[in-house]
């Protein structure tokens, strides 16, 4: 693959489909930032995975490591504060009256794309990386292709700045998400992600899968222990 001079910000929240894009960056930018936000979240325990995410990445392949520059965290309190969510507080996780799951963080990814796009100005980053998708997302509609692509519009014009928003889960399932990670990084990738990325809401690492740690009953252990199933049923020999 050709690499591109250009340097890319991945929102790197330590989670499955954000490390993936982070290889994926990886693969193809001379330069890669992260970026991540501590908003509260029920399941902290994805911000103290980041660095060993980082560090295992490097240590993988040497032009990554090479090309894996800064790690920028922020604080977002006030995300937390406003929105009264099953991610953010001691509230049940299930569907609510609006047909969306209780862990919807009204606007989050409007936010920390914003946030995201001043870093990368400031950084002189053209290209931010993030993992939403639409596929078996649970109907967030800030995950939704045409939210990145109007962000895409409005940051470039907000900030008089080109900036091009890469998703490159956008229109694959977890299944294939797995996929991914081997054939960026063959098995020494898939390891990392089973192993070292969270999902679970609830931030439980006491229990180990097959797929990886995490309660196994919230909606995000069961979309990856799903993917995971499909994965193990088609994609391996
Ligand atoms: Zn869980």
């Amino acid at each position: 693959m050709t690499l591109s001079h250009d340097k890319a910000l991945v929102l790197f929240s330590g989670g499955q489909d954000s490390t993936v894009c982070l290889a994926w960056a990886l693969q193809r930018f001379a330069e890669v930032e992260t970026i991540g936000f501590d908003y509260g979240q029920r399941h902290r325990i994805e911000l103290d995975l980041r660095p060993r995410i980082r560090t295992a990445l490097a240590n993988l392949d040497s032009g990554w490591k090479q090309r894996l520059g800064e790690d920028h965290l922020f604080r977002l309190d006030a995300l937390g504060a406003i929105s009264d969510t099953a991610l953010t507080r001691d509230v049940d996780i299930a569907m609510s009256e609006s047909g969306l799951p209780t862990t919807f963080v009204p606007g989050r990814n409007l936010v920390f794309f914003t946030f995201a796009g001043a870093v990368a100005y400031r950084r002189d980053a053209k290209h931010l990386v993030a993992g939403m998708c639409e596929t078996d997302y649970s109907g967030y509609p800030d995950c939704r292709d045409d939210t990145v692509k109007a962000m895409q519009l409005a940051l470039s014009l907000g900030m008089d700045r080109r900036f091009v928003l890469h998703t490159p889960l956008m229109w694959i399932d977890k299944a294939a998400t797995f996929a991914l990670a081997r054939e960026i990084g063959g098995d020494g990738l898939l390891d990392l992600v089973v192993e070292e990325t969270h999902s679970c809401y609830l931030g439980d690492r006491s229990r180990r899968h097959a797929w990886g740690y995490g309660c196994g009953d919230c909606p995000a252990c069961r979309l990856r222990a799903e993917g995971w199933a499909k994965w193990v049923r088609e994609c391996t020999p």
